[in-house]
């Protein structure tokens, strides 16, 4: 029981955790593209999904971690701004880390999806207000806050519901893998 909570696990099988959601995400190309042909969805929705999908490689259940993970490490490998870019991710994802224990089912369980994506949303408002502000004090005149809020409603709900819905499905491929899917007990200890 411990084992599920303990802090600094090895980080060793995040690359066959993202071997497995790129292969979700073929089949989310395939799927999706079935759907399309077939005038179910949308070619928006249907790059939604996939580029949902793609996202669990880099805000993956792991991010319950501190320091480099996978997610995190992913964009080291872009060059020149690739250590910043890391940094910065690591930066804003360290908050999440230091709340969740590694495993628990706020990040391991059918649950974590949502919760990472809210934490997402919420963070980038909260990146947006503050580099709005700095701006601001430096005499620019960034793009408005309600703006930012507008351009996001008016992204249409099925987009984000097939983002969600492929974040969903790469999400679960690590939960497959760890096993931890359905194991919600303890969520609110
Ligand atoms: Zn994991």
């Amino acid at each position: 029981m411990a084992r599920k909570f303990q802090r600094s696990p090895p980080v060793s099988d995040g690359a066959m955790h993202a071997q497995l959601v790129v292969f979700a995400a073929i089949g989310c190309v395939a799927l999706g593209g079935v759907a399309f042909t077939q005038e179910l969805i949308s070619m928006q929705v249907w790059a939604a999904l996939v580029i949902g999908c793609l996202c669990a490689l880099l805000m993956g259940p792991d991010l319950d971690q501190q320091g480099v993970v996978w997610s995190t490490g992913i964009w080291y490998r872009i060059p020149v701004i690739g250590v910043f870019l890391g940094r910065a991710w690591g930066l804003f994802w360290s908050f999440y880390a230091q709340w969740v224990p590694h495993r628990s089912p706020v990040s391991h369980s059918i649950i974590g999806t949502p919760i990472r994506a809210a934490y997402l949303v919420a963070g980038l408002y909260v990146v947006a207000f503050v580099v709005r502000s700095i701006a601001r004090e430096l005499g620019l005149d960034p793009i408005g806050q309600e703006r930012v809020v507008e351009m996001f409603l008016e992204i249409p709900r099925e987009v984000k519901l097939a983002w969600l819905g492929g974040l969903f499905i790469g999400d679960m491929t690590h939960l497959l893998r760890d096993g931890t899917a359905l194991r919600l007990r303890n969520v609110f200890r």
